[in-house]
């Protein structure tokens, strides 16, 4: 007998009659609960529930606002052993992972909770005698938050977070696959003492929920992370309902190698950009663009340092690499190894199922070589433990192939060398950019986001979410 797990609506845990089990990728024996599949009516009360808490939440005084994010941030450190587990047991990342991935969304909730004091406006002179202007920032409505599965608890932080300090009410969907740790972050906000109705949860999937909630006329605005096809699609709506959106959507990221990097730097920042997490983060680095000098000695680092990678059970100690998160996201993965095969890429190693005792979806990462940049491999989002190498001769070749791409969300180069580094951080189409370090990995109070087919609308994260979360009102004053 399984727990089962409520939609929030309202300040209430609803009454539901259909549910979904939530399967551990690491052990498909293993399920961690039965949550809520919430109906289409479920939604419409969560959207009119938050509608009627708007007025009173948007006028609320900035230190109640406060309190409750610093609470609710207080409370995922606290826990964040166990979330964390949870987050691991669910996803599919390892447990260190999945700890350092909660302690992240509690700090999001402490830097939000400072954020709520910090809003500030600006008082200017008018062009006019004896008038002034004021620029001030108001919250924009209700904003309707849609997840992936990736990032069970960060994005939703990250987003959650922002909204509720700027005085906005919320509609939350996760992402169907990893309820879990949703759930558990809708039970820490609903005893935050934050009112009724501010906050909602409605589970269920993308077409059944997240596209009403889209389409819902009383929804203000849509701040979405996932693939590109739905982002896509998502923009189209919102223009024509003229709702203000945000999307973070996909990445082809490349890690550039030169000549003159330091080889073993460059390896283990390639492994862990391209492999860690089960190559299932959109700042993962896919394309590994190696310049000539350095290119035999790089693939046979590559590999070596392959060969030690421990991939198993996610809870297991001493594990490097958890399982993929989905039986379908392991079949596309293979799928694209075969691809790539077929394409005239050469497996190095890896690529193939790993079986274990317990079943689950595990993978061995895969490294391919002889890679071009009109391969579909190089060309689409894979989103598992999938690299391919593209052999260059110098940093020009190297920098036009990193920007052959339709994406944009974050590029990186290793080397010693200021004078390409610097080239590099000017010229390089991405939204992030790393030097000597790893494509993945990115603090919680600078912006987040991307460019061409990456990012669409303001970014995300630290000071910068005050764009999308707030909107701005013009005022002048006569004397
Ligand atoms: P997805 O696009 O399949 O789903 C994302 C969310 O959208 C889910 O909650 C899903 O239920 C919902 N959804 C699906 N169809 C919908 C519809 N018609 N209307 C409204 N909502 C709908 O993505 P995923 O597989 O969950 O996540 C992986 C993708 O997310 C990858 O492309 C990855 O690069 C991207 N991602 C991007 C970032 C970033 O910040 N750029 C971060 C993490 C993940």
């Amino acid at each position: 007998m399984t727990t089962k797990h409520s939609n929030l609506i309202n300040g209430l845990w609803t009454i539901d009659s259909v549910y979904s089990p939530n399967i551990n990728p690491s052990n498909t024996a293993d399920v961690l609960g039965e949550y809520a599949q919430a109906s289409a009516a479920q939604l419409d009360e969560a959207v009119k529930a938050a509608t009627a808490a708007f007025p009173d939440w948007s006028q609320s005084g900035i230190q109640s606002r406060a309190d409750a994010l610093d609470k609710i941030g207080t409370e995922i450190l606290a826990r964040r052993e166990e979330l964390g587990t949870l987050l691991a047991r669910e996803e599919g990342k390892t447990k260190p992972e999945g700890i350092g991935e909660a302690t992240r969304a509690g700090n999001i909730f402490k830097f939000f909770a400072g954020e709520c004091l910090r809003l500030a406006g600006e008082l200017v002179p008018s062009v006019r005698l004896g008038v002034s202007v004021e620029i001030t920032r108001e919250p924009v409505g209700v904003i309707g938050i849609i997840t992936p599965w990736n990032f069970p608890i960060a994005i939703p932080a990250w987003k959650i977070a922002p909204a509720l300090a700027y005085g906005n009410c919320v509609v939350f969907k996760p992402a169907e696959l990893v309820p879990g740790c949703a759930w558990a972050l809708a039970d820490i906000i609903h005893r935050s003492g934050i009112p009724a109705g501010v906050f909602n949860l409605v589970m269920g999937r993308g077409n059944d929920i997240g596209d009403p909630l889209v389409n819902h006329p009383d929804v203000n605005a849509i701040s979405f992370t996932g693939s590109q096809g739905i982002g896509g699609r998502i923009a189209q709506q919102c223009a024509v309902n003229l709702k203000k959106v945000q999307l973070e959507m996909g990445g082809k990221n490349p890690q550039i190698v030169l000549d003159d990097a330091d080889l073993i730097q460059a390896v283990e920042l390639s492994v862990q950009s391209a492999f860690f997490s089960t190559g299932q983060r959109c700042t993962a680095s896919s394309r590994l663009i190696i310049t000539e000098g350095i290119y035999d000695r790089f693939i046979a680092g590559m590999k070596a340092r392959m060969a030690t990678l421990k991939i198993g059970d996610a809870l297991a100690s001493g594990i490097d690499i958890g399982p993929v998160s989905s039986l379908a996201q392991l079949e596309q993965n293979l799928s694209y190894v075969e691809i790539g095969k077929s394409e005239g890429a050469v497996l190095v190693t890896g690529g193939h199922r790993l079986e274990y005792e317990t079943e689950g979806f595990y993978m061995a990462p895969a490294l391919l070589t002889e890679t071009t940049s009109d391969m579909r491999i190089n060309r689409e989002e894979v989103f598992g433990p999938v690299a391919s190498i593209i052999r260059v001769k110098g940093y020009d070749e190297a920098l036009a192939e990193a920007n052959n791409t339709r994406f944009g969300l974050s590029a990186g180069i290793a080397t010693t060398s200021l004078k390409y580094a610097t080239h590099f951080k000017r010229h390089s189409q991405a939204g992030m950019v790393m030097v000597n370090l790893p494509t993945a990995g990115v603090d919680y109070h600078v912006p987040f986001g991307g460019r061409k087919g990456s990012s669409y609308g303001p970014r995300e994260q630290g000071r910068y979410a005050q764009e999308f979360f707030t909107t701005v009102k013009t005022t002048y004053l006569g004397s």
